[in-house]
C-alpha cells in the first residue's frame, strides 16, 4: 500500500503553479473528486505509480471543460429548416440587433409610463397579434405545450374534454396529448376510431359533465388511405349549439401562405381563423418563426379567464420573448419576411440554392452538386418534401459525418454518401462552413 502515500494531498495540488490564478473554490473539488478517482484504481490494484503531472494536466483539462460555454453554434447542414435538436426556428441577427438596447436596460414590461403606475406584461404583444390576426384578443406563454395545459386547466378542470381518438398523437420531447390533458386535470373522452371520426361521434359524446371540444393538429404524423376528421368550423358550431367552449390545438401554424404546395390540405392561421373558434393555441418557433412561446388567441371573455388563472404566472413570459416575439409580428406586418430565418430558408428557390452551391463547390474540395429532398420539420408537415440542392462529399460517409460533426457541421447521409445541405444554410453562415470544410478535408 506504499502508493497510496504516494496520492498528492488536495492542499498542496492547489498550490501547484498550473493552478495560478484559478477559482480554488470551484477548483477543489474537482481536485477532490480526481484524487478520490485515482486512489479507487490505486485500491483496484489498476495502478502501480502516480502520476502527478498527468493527474494535474486531468484537473485543468476538466476545469477549462467547466467553464466553456455549454452552449456552442452549429452549421445547420441536414436540410431540415425546423430542426427540434438544433434549437427549431433561427433568429434573425437584424431582429436581435433592433431589441438589444431594449433589453439591456429597464423597461415599461409591467409599468404603464402614461398613467405611472403598475402596467400589464402582456398589452405589448396582444397589439400586434391582434392587428396580424384580426382576433379579439391574444395571450403568450411559455410555449404551446403551456397554452394547451393552461386553456385545459382553466375551462376543463373535472370536467370532461371531447377529442378524436385519430388526434390522440404524441408530439416529440414526450409531449403526449392523452398525458397532458390528464395532468391538466380533464377528462378526456375518446370517440371516433383511429382513422374516421365524424360530427356525430362528438354530439353523442356531449352531456352535462361536458366542457370543450377540443381539435389537435396531428402535427408529425398523417393518415394516409381510408380517413375523415371533422374541420374546425364545424366543431365551432357545434360547440356553440351546446354553449361548449371548442379549442384547436394547431401546433403549428403558419400565416400567409407556403411555397413548394405546402399549403395544400394545411390551412393558414388567417383561413383558421375566418370561422371564429373560440381560441386556438400555437407554437412561436415553429411554422411561425419566431422565438419559443405559446400563443394563444380567440375570444376575449375567454382570454380574461384564461389570465386569471393562477398557473399563468408560472408559465408566463420573459422579456427577451415577448420583446422577439413582437419583432417577428412586426416583420409580418411589415411584410419583411426575409427577416423571418424560417420563411428566408423555407422560400429559398432552387435557382438560389444552386448559386449558393457553385459558389462553395469551388472552395470546398471533393464535393459535387447535387438535387435531393428534405422536409421543413419541427413536427410539421410529415411526407411533404421539398426540393433542395446539397453538395455531396467524396469519401466514407460515417467518418465523414463524424469529422464534420466533431467541427461544428451537422450534416446528413444519403444512400451511403455524406451531404451537407444547403437549405437550411443561413446566409451568414457560408463562409464558416468553407473555414469548418477546410479544416476537415484539409
Ligand atoms: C409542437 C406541438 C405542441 C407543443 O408545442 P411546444 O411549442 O413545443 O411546446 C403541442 N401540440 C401540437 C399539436 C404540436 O404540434
Amino acid at each position: 500500500m506504499n502508493v497510496l502515500r504516494e496520492l498528492p494531498k488536495i492542499d498542496r495540488l492547489l498550490l501547484n503553479e498550473r493552478f495560478t490564478g484559478l477559482n480554488h473554490s470551484f477548483l477543489t473539488p474537482i481536485i477532490k473528486k480526481k484524487v478520490e478517482e485515482l486512489r479507487g484504481l490505486v485500491l483496484e490494484k489498476k495502478i502501480a505509480k502516480i502520476d502527478t503531472n498527468s493527474l494535474i494536466e486531468e484537473i485543468y483539462k476538466e476545469y477549462e471543460e467547466l467553464l466553456s460555454p455549454s452552449l456552442i453554434p452549429l452549421i445547420n447542414a441536414t436540410g431540415v429548416i425546423i430542426h427540434t435538436n438544433l434549437g427549431r426556428s433561427a433568429i434573425s441577427q437584424v431582429l436581435f440587433e433592433n431589441i438589444k438596447k431594449l433589453l439591456s436596460g429597464y423597461t415599461n414590461l409591467e409599468y404603464d409610463e402614461k398613467k405611472g403606475c403598475r402596467g400589464e406584461r402582456y398589452i405589448h404583444i396582444q397589439k400586434q397579434l391582434k392587428t396580424l390576426l384580426g382576433v379579439e384578443d391574444a395571450l403568450v406563454v411559455n410555449n404551446n405545450a403551456s397554452a394547451v395545459f393552461l386553456i385545459l386547466n382553466t375551462f376543463a378542470y373535472a370536467k370532461e374534454s371531447v377529442v378524436s381518438r385519430g388526434e390522440l398523437v404524441e408530439i416529440g420531447g414526450s409531449f403526449r396529448v392523452p398525458d397532458v390533458m390528464a395532468r391538466s386535470g380533464t377528462k378526456l373522452v375518446e370517440v371516433g376510431t383511429t382513422n374516421k371520426t365524424k360530427l356525430n361521434d362528438y354530439k353523442n359524446a356531449i352531456n352535462e359533465e361536458s366542457a370543450m371540444l377540443m381539435k389537435v393538429h396531428k402535427s408529425n404524423f398523417s393518415i394516409e388511405g381510408f380517413n375523415e376528421e371533422v374541420e374546425m368550423s364545424e366543431l365551432s358550431k357545434l360547440a356553440c349549439e351546446h354553449g361548449l367552449i371548442d379549442y384547436y390545438d394547431l401546433g403549428s401554424g403558419y400565416y400567409g401562405n407556403l411555397p413548394y404546395n405546402l399549403s395544400k390540405n394545411e390551412p393558414s392561421l388567417q383561413e383558421i381563423l375566418k370561422h371564429n373558434p373560440s381560441l386556438v393555441s400555437f407554437s412561436g418557433d415553429k411554422l411561425l418563426g419566431g422565438v419559443q412561446a405559446g400563443i394563444i388567441v380567440g375570444k376575449k371573455e375567454l382570454i380574461k379567464k384564461l389570465k386569471q388563472n393562477q398557473l399563468l404566472r408560472m408559465l408566463r413570459v420573459d422579456k427577451i420573448t415577448l420583446a422577439l416575439l413582437e419583432e417577428t409580428i412586426r416583420a409580418y406586418i411589415k411584410d419583411e419576411l426575409h427577416l423571418i430565418p424560417t420563411h428566408f430558408l423555407l422560400n429559398r428557390s432552387m435557382d438560389e440554392l444552386t448559386k449558393v452551391a457553385k459558389r462553395l463547390q469551388k472552395k470546398i474540395a471533393n464535393s459535387s452538386i447535387i438535387e435531393s429532398k428534405t422536409y421543413v420539420g419541427g413536427g410539421t408537415l410529415p411526407n411533404r418534401s421539398i426540393p433542395t440542392i446539397a453538395l455531396k462529399i467524396k469519401g466514407n460517409a460515417k467518418i465523414l459525418e463524424e469529422n464534420f460533426r466533431k467541427n461544428g457541421v451537422i450534416g446528413r447521409i444519403e444512400n451511403d454518401s455524406f451531404l451537407l445541405d444547403l437549405r437550411a444554410l443561413l446566409p451568414e453562415f457560408e463562409n464558416d462552413l468553407i473555414k469548418y470544410s477546410k479544416k476537415v478535408l484539409g
